[in-house]
């Protein structure tokens, strides 16, 4: 599932790859991708439209289009956007540009969410949304964590607290900090949250430089895989020794998600 470093590259290659570019035609492979607004309605709002800018908040993608709104894209389990001169596999969606390409919005499983929003801060979804890591400083995050009554892991992927944190990187997160992801948040020191807070931002730092971790169906804009995959330490990584003390990494349920974690190296 993408999080914060794969929707942040798909923006970054959205903003080189198509902003000054008008959408001619929208071409509805499959409706089910479209929520709360029917095919008609949104091709009229888009169509023949400039997208002027692009933003990311948590896992939400927003295209602003000139003189109308935004179109919002959440690619939730298995989508992925591609900008290429064909239709590619998957595509549901297809954005077609004046300049002769498409935005595909690929999903194999149709779970992702297509949207239209005058105003994109007023959506449900975005007012309950946290704060963004690279918003907050040390301070701040351990003043947020260290007040809140729960277990750590599950808390840094609760998109209400902070936003953009899904299972890969919080399991590495607390592993880099050497932090038991079962452990509660208020019982942490400051010196634990600080690990973590500073753990989590070099590690999706690195993730963006590397265009994400492609672990399933996620592809960067271009339809590569992502090559911060090679470089995750726990997620996935059971039964496997510990690549810094070489105990048997074991996977847990935690906060009803499976958890990887080393039971030497993690207190
Ligand atoms: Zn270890």
């Amino acid at each position: 599932m993408p999080e914060l470093p794969e929707v942040e590259t798909v923006k970054r290659h959205l903003i080189s790859e198509v902003v000054g570019k008008t959408i001619v035609s929208v071409v509805y492979r499959d409706k089910r991708l479209l929520k709360g607004i029917t095919t008609k309605k949104f091709s009229e709002l888009v169509e023949g439209k400039k997208i002027e800018r692009i933003i990311r908040r948590g896992k939400v993608l927003i295209l602003g289009i000139k003189e109308s709104g935004f179109i919002i894209i959440h690619l939730r389990i298995s989508g992925w956007l591609i900008v290429s001169k064909k239709e590619e596999k998957f595509a549901r969606v297809l954005f077609c540009l004046d300049d002769g390409r498409f935005i595909n919005f690929c999903d194999q499983r149709v779970l992702g969410e297509l949207k239209f929003s005058f105003n994109w801060q007023d959506l449900p979804i975005i007012k309950k949304m946290g704060q963004e890591v690279f918003d907050l400083d040390s301070k701040a995050f351990i003043a947020l964590f260290g007040n809140k009554k729960s277990k750590i892991k599950p808390l840094l992927m609760d998109q209400h607290f902070l936003a953009g944190i899904g299972n890969i990187y919080a399991q590495e997160a607390v592993f880099c900090a050497g932090v038991h992801p079962g452990r509660q948040s208020n019982d942490l020191s400051p010196k634990e949250l600080s690990k973590i807070y500073q753990c989590l931002k070099k590690i999706l730092s690195k993730a963006i430089e590397k265009k994400g971790s492609s672990v399933d169906t996620y592809r960067d804009g271009e339809g590569k895989k992502g090559e911060y995959a090679e470089l995750l330490k726990v997620y996935q990584r059971q039964n496997l020794p510990c690549v810094k003390c070489k105990t048997k990494i074991i996977k847990e349920t935690i906060g009803g998600r499976g958890t990887c974690f080393c039971p030497r190296c993690q207190n």
